[in-house]
């Protein structure tokens, strides 16, 4: 029996819009009654929901064929406003209070900004408020952009330190073939592990929206140790069942039982890396093998213009990524004592330099075995 308490539920376009792409009354009313009901029984909910885009386009007609970035970003500027006007219309025949949250990329890459962000959901949560969270589409250029809700979603999952990740869309679950296209397409009922066996199920492509970025998803929230739900919005009742009633529908994707602490979760699957740092074999095998720091000594190179304190990926000598950590020195320190060891260092930067580059405990490995 799982009792849940904290909720994500993610929506896509599709799961509020109607045929003509246009919100939904009908559908955003059933959504809220559903989450009302989760409220009611002494849940929390926070509902990640797209389409700001779509939402625009009887607005603004002329911009919405549109497919560059700017035309996007006026469309998701009048579109947003216009979603949460239905949202805060239906919610309101309940008498829910929500909010509204638009986070990009990089209010999240940045460790303190991410804590800031959880510690709002955590005051509207136990104020009994649901916030309805979205991209900042307005604001977000390719670098500092998510991309898509479902990746967004499971990062909000791990920031708010969530019980569930409930994905709702237009497919049943996870299949091992497009159900629309072959009759022996079986539904994977359980997953514990995402692996390539299962990411070949996503299809080909990698478009945001499909089943690709719903496979990262469960990626990311697993590995933070916690569970994801894949189903159809037009379920009846579908998160009174799921949440309520412990009903198996669809795909649950289950976290191994060995999971990252937050703050490795976050520099792994969050936090942008600012530089490159490769590894010989000897350090490789300290870091992995043996749990030990990483030391200017085991350094065969870098790349990147980065300082103390930024995350960086670490990688062994034929380019794999093996992690990431947070540096103790600029990249032009690095520079002038790659290879060296520490009496060495100490001639070179002074006593009070550190013997780590990245110090254990500032390591977040990939494989973790
Ligand atoms: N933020 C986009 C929107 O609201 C949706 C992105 C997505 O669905 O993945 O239109």
């Amino acid at each position: 029996m799982n009792n849940w308490k904290r909720i994500v539920v993610k929506v896509g376009t599709s799961s509020i819009t109607d045929e003509k792409g246009n919100p939904s009354a009908e559908k955003i009313l059933s959504l809220a009654r559903e989450c009302v009901k989760l409220i009611r029984s002494g849940k929390e909910v926070i509902l990640v929901s797209s389409g700001a885009i779509a939402s625009g386009r009887e607005i603004i007609t002329r911009l919405f064929k549109r497919k560059d970035l700017p035309a996007k970003q006026a469309l998701s500027a009048v579109g947003q406003v216009r979603l949460m006007q239905y949202y805060a219309q239906i919610f309101s025949i309940f008498k829910q209070p929500i909010a509204q949250i638009l986070i990009t990329a990089e209010d999240i890459y940045d460790r303190k900004r991410y804590l800031n962000i959880s510690q709002t959901f955590e005051t509207l949560l136990e104020e009994k408020i649901i916030p309805i969270v979205n991209e900042n589409d307005t604001v977000a250029v390719e670098e500092i952009k998510i991309g898509d809700n479902d990746t967004l979603s499971a990062k909000v999952a791990c920031a708010v330190d969530a019980d569930v990740l409930v994905i709702l869309s237009d497919v049943y679950g996870l299949y091992t073939e497009d159900p629309n296209k072959s009759n022996d397409a079986k539904l994977i009922k359980e997953v514990y592990e995402i692996n390539e066996n299962i990411e070949k199920y996503a299809g080909p492509g990698k478009g945001t929206g499909g089943m690709y970025t719903k496979l990262m998803a469960a990626k990311i929230v697993t590995e933070a140790g916690i569970p994801m739900i894949l189903t159809k919005t037009d379920i009846e009742n579908i998160l009174e069942r799921l949440i309520l009633k412990n009903e198996k529908i669809g795909t649950f994707f289950y976290p191994p039982e060995k999971h990252l602490s937050r703050k490795k979760h976050w520099m792994l699957f969050v936090a942008k890396s600012e530089g490159k740092i490769y590894i010989d074999d000897g350090a490789k095998e300290a870091i992995l093998k043996k749990g030990k720091s990483l030391l200017p000594v085991g350094i065969k190179k870098i790349e990147g213009d980065f300082v103390r304190g930024d995350t960086v990926s670490i990688l062994d000598e034929e380019g794999n990524e093996i992690g990431k950590g947070i540096v103790n020195y600029d990249s032009n320190e690095i520079q002038n004592i790659i290879g060296k060891n520490s009496e060495e260092i100490k001639a070179i930067l002074g006593d009070n330099s550190y013997e780590e580059v990245i110090h254990r405990n500032n390591m977040a490995l990939i494989n973790r075995d």
